[in-house]
Formats: C-alpha cells, sequence, structure tokens
C-alpha cells in the first residue's frame, strides 16, 4: 500500500475526471494520501474531498508565492479550519525566492506566523522551499519546529541540509523529479537518507516523473517515484511501500486520532 503524502487533486486539472483519477490511484495500490490547499479557494476545495474519501486527508497553510496576499481573515480562517478532524498537517508553507511577488521580509513573518499557529494545534508542518534553503532552515530553527516536525516537500538539496533538517524532526519527501535524469544530487541524498525518515509524494498536477514528463501527473504515479526509491535503496516495492506508508502515518499522527479528539474535546 502507498500513501502519496502531497496532492493538489483539489486542482481543477482534476475537474473533469477526478473519480477516475482515484480509481486509477486505487488500481496503482495508493490508498491513502493528503490534499493541500494553498489560497483561500484551493483551501476551501479540500473540504468536500475529505468529508467523502474516508482514505483522504487535508493540510491547510498559506503559500509563500503569494504572501502578499493574506490578509488577517485568511489567518483566522485557517486557526478555525485546522481543528477539522482530518487536517492533519499545516501546510505547505515556507519560502520561494524563485519569483519575486512577494518580498522576503513579507514571506518571512506569514511563514513565522503560519509555524506558531501549527505548534499551537499541535500539527505537523509541510514546507515549500525553492531557493531559500539557508532561511528556511534558520526560521523553522528559531520557531522551534521540531515541537511539531513534519515534511519538507519534493527535497532537492543535498545531505548535509538533509541532516539539519531530519535534526528539526523533519522528513525527507522525494517526489517524481527522482527519476529525472539531471537529479543524481537528489538520488544521491536519498541513498543516504535513514529509512525511518523518508516519504513519497506527487505534487500532481505537477512534477510528473518520467516517463511521462510533461502530461498531467495523478496520485497512481507515486508508485513510479516509489519505484525508484526501492531501486535506490535496494529494497523490494513492498518493502519500501510499508516503509513510506508506516512513515507518513506517524508523520501525520494518524495512529493516535484518538488522542488527538480527546485533545481537542478538553
Ligand atoms: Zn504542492
Amino acid at each position: 500500500m502507498l500513501f502519496d503524502t502531497h496532492t493538489h487533486i483539489n486542482d481543477e486539472a482534476f475537474n473533469k475526471d477526478f473519480d477516475d483519477v482515484l480509481h486509477r490511484a486505487d488500481e496503482a495500490g495508493v490508498r491513502q494520501m493528503v490534499v493541500i490547499g494553498v489560497d483561500r479557494s484551493s483551501m476551501e476545495r479540500v473540504f468536500p474531498i475529505i468529508d467523502h474519501h474516508a482514505a483522504i486527508y487535508g493540510a491547510i497553510g498559506w503559500n509563500p508565492e503569494d504572501a502578499v496576499d493574506m490578509t488577517e481573515a485568511d489567518f483566522s480562517w485557517i486557526k478555525v479550519h485546522l481543528k477539522h478532524k482530518k487536517i492533519v498537517a499545516l501546510g505547505e508553507i515556507g519560502l520561494d525566492y524563485h519569483w519575486d511577488k512577494s518580498p522576503k521580509p513579507v514571506q518571512h513573518s506569514v511563514f513565522r506566523r503560519q509555524i506558531r499557529l501549527a505548534r499551537a494545534a499541535g500539527l505537523p508542518l509541510i514546507i515549500h522551499n525553492r531557493e531559500a534553503t539557508a532561511d528556511t532552515e534558520r526560521i523553522l530553527r528559531e520557531e522551534h519546529a521540531e515541537t511539531v516536525g513534519g515534511v519538507m516537500h519534493c527535497y532537492s538539496d543535498n545531505l548535509d541540509w538533509a541532516k539539519k533538517f531530519i535534526q528539526l524532526n523533519f522528513f525527507i519527501s522525494f517526489g517524481g523529479t527522482l527519476t529525472f535524469k539531471n537529479a543524481q544530487l537528489q538520488r544521491d541524498t536519498a541513498a543516504e537518507i535513514p529509512l525511518d525518515r523518508l516519504l513519497i509524494e506527487t505534487d500532481c498536477p505537477y512534477l510528473t516523473p518520467a516517463p511521462f514528463r510533461g502530461k498531467r501527473n495523478e496520485p497512481a504515479r507515486v508508485r513510479l517515484v516509489a519505484e525508484k526509491l526501492a531501486e535506490i535503496k535496494g529494497l523490494s516495492l513492498e518493502n519500501l511501500a510499508a516503509v513510506t506508508t508506516a512513515n507518513a502515518r506517524r508523520c501525520f499522527h494518524l495512529d493516535t486520532d484518538a488522542d488527538r479528539d480527546s485533545e481537542q474535546n478538553k
């Protein structure tokens, strides 16, 4: 059984064939996934999905690229909706220096405030980092993100950085880029990551693995990521699937739902 820890099946790219997409995921052995909203409209679309599908969990958080657009009302909305019992993480949040729409200080402030929100809610984080590794690590450390931990999504940095993120209680998640020809650094890094810290994801509809690069990605294709990671780790696909699924359930506290419910009812 496979667990796709990072999907955007709430994206309009899936409007026309949503049920077929879920059916193909099931046939590929992808039995659990997280659907992620990153702005008001995509966050709103998370809830009907998690309310109607037992094995799909949700994450909500404001993305760094649009940090300048986040209002106090958005912040309060996230705070309230984190209480839904199938919201298992706050994210994806982080820093993205590739785009210059949101100045760095604004990105930092939106990132810090949301880390504090996750800590208050006792939820793990899903971290987006693009061309901002040193600042991402520093802010996570300064905000004591290790108290909740979480996921370094679509990891593409080297092993030294990975060790720092693992020290901060994060899991390292690999996606379709692991299968790209030019991704030798990622494969070398993945080879050294401890098994109990590995996760897999699609980030669909983006980052489609080889040999389907350029097409729309979907959760069924997390199997291709799992096959590549199994090859790198010298494990059978079944073993790799079991390990990464157990890690995902541990990361998102899915084996302690009862604890969290009783905590919230106090
Ligand atoms: Zn994403």
